[in-house]
């Protein structure tokens, strides 16, 4: 078989369990495997360790398919990783009456570079490396088998995928292409969802947990929804008896979504309004207006995308933090997010710190937040971890 033979001492973190290897652990590349290939890692005693997939015009030139070098990969490897991220998901009662449901989480269940959200009776797939994507007709029927459904609609138009030579792609996989838009309930709360043109697969999965904390404690609140796409938090704030909700996003067809998300919920219009605006001048505009909230939401987009824009990044998340804390009432509560997998949780505090200090406002931490149990975090894989939040509150 093709091999990659790692240099001295890099065998370390393949024993780990760490799935990526990096091309600057790389001795030699023997037998010029394909991309998506899968090859041999040896330690540099060529003591075989792993297989993985190639992917050459990667810095992560080999992701781990299994630590046992006598599997075969192929069709009844995949059917074995997709039973046992589809039985953990049950064991944790994910599945059933939730109808939306992150199945397959790339690395963090085995299979790096795939990952399967189920909406009601269909899948969405995002092919991100060159292993998963020369692996996808096995993987898709694969997913057929398993999770019962009437379509497999791919949603691999992700930027990361030129990183590894491909190209973007989108399209249907198997079965029927789904209805433009297809409704959901995330835990009651009613969505009409784009799992062809929305952002990800169509929902953010991943805040579900933190959408019901949100509607736990909003009653009687107003509240400021920065980011809203369309209305997670809003509606899930409204569900929980907020007196009055402002969604802003700088998008107005997620916010006209969010607009027939909160109708669909059985709110009148007197309830929320929308504005199509920065969130950035937004809130300075509000400020300059003397305005005041009793809960604010803070959800941005991906502020660092690589380790080069951190300081950038953390000046935008200070900004906003700053600002939200300068609008907050007298036991107000801050909700506040960071998406970016390059913000580590620690400095992500201290930047809310730091703007509550220039803000002059006493902020409490009640709560460290973080992705949905759909969106698990492998112990050997922290990179997994990617969405990070705050629950404070101003006193
Ligand atoms: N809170 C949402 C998800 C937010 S996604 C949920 O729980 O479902 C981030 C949103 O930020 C997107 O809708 C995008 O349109 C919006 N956005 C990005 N940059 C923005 C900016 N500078 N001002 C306002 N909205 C912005």
């Amino acid at each position: 078989m093709k091999s990659v033979i790692l240099k001295p001492g890099r065998e370390k973190s393949v024993l780990r369990k760490h799935p990526w290897i990096f091309s600057g652990a790389v001795a030699q590349v023997e037998g010029k495997p394909s991309a998506g290939e899968t090859v041999l890692v040896t330690a540099d005693d060529r003591k075989p360790l792993a297989l993985g997939s190639y992917s050459p015009e990667s810095q992560i030139v080999v992701r781990i398919w299994t630590w046992n070098p006598e599997e075969v990969i192929g069709l009844d490897f995949f059917r074995k990783k997709v039973v046992t991220a589809v039985r953990f998901r049950e064991s944790i009662g994910m599945t059933g009456p939730i109808d939306a449901c992150r199945m397959i989480f790339s690395e963090s269940d085995g299979l790096p570079g795939l990952v399967t959200d189920r909406y009601g009776d269909y899948l969405v797939c995002q092919f991100s490396s060159a292993g998963a994507d020369s692996w996808k007709k096995e993987l898709v029927l694969a997913l057929s088998e398993i999770l019962p459904c009437k379509g497999i609609f791919e949603r691999s138009d992700l930027d990361i995928r030129h990183k590894e030579g491909m190209s973007e792609s989108t399209g249907i996989l198997w079965g029927e292409v789904p209805p433009e838009t297809i409704r959901i309930s995330e835990e009651g709360r009613i969505f009409e969802v784009n799992l062809r043109e929305g952002h990800k697969t169509g929902h953010y999965l991943d805040q579900r947990e933190n959408h019901s904390l949100v509607q736990k404690n909003a009653s009687g609140r107003t509240v400021l929804d920065c980011f809203s796409y369309t209305g997670g938090f809003a509606i899930a704030a409204l569900t929980g008896q907020a007196s009055h909700v402002t969604l802003v996003d700088s998008s107005a067809p997620a916010l006209a979504r969010a607009a027939g998300n909160t109708r669909l919920n059985g709110f009148s219009d007197s309830v929320f309004d929308t504005t199509e605006a920065d969130v950035f001048r937004f809130l300075r505009t509000a400020k300059d207006q003397n305005k005041t909230y009793d809960l604010i939401i803070l959800d941005p987009p991906k502020f660092v995308e690589s380790k080069s824009q951190l300081e950038k990044g953390a000046r935008a998340y200070k900004d906003i933090n700053r600002l939200a804390a300068m609008l907050l009432n007298p036991g107000g509560i801050l909700f506040t997010f960071s998406c970016s997998g390059h913000m580590e949780e620690a400095l992500f505090q201290k930047i809310v710190a730091d703007a509550a200090l220039d803000a002059r406002r006493d902020l409490r931490i009640l709560r460290w937040l973080s992705q949905s149990p759909d969106h698990p975090v492998s112990a050997a894989f922290p990179e997994g971890k990617y969405l990070k939040g705050l629950m404070a509150a101003v006193v």
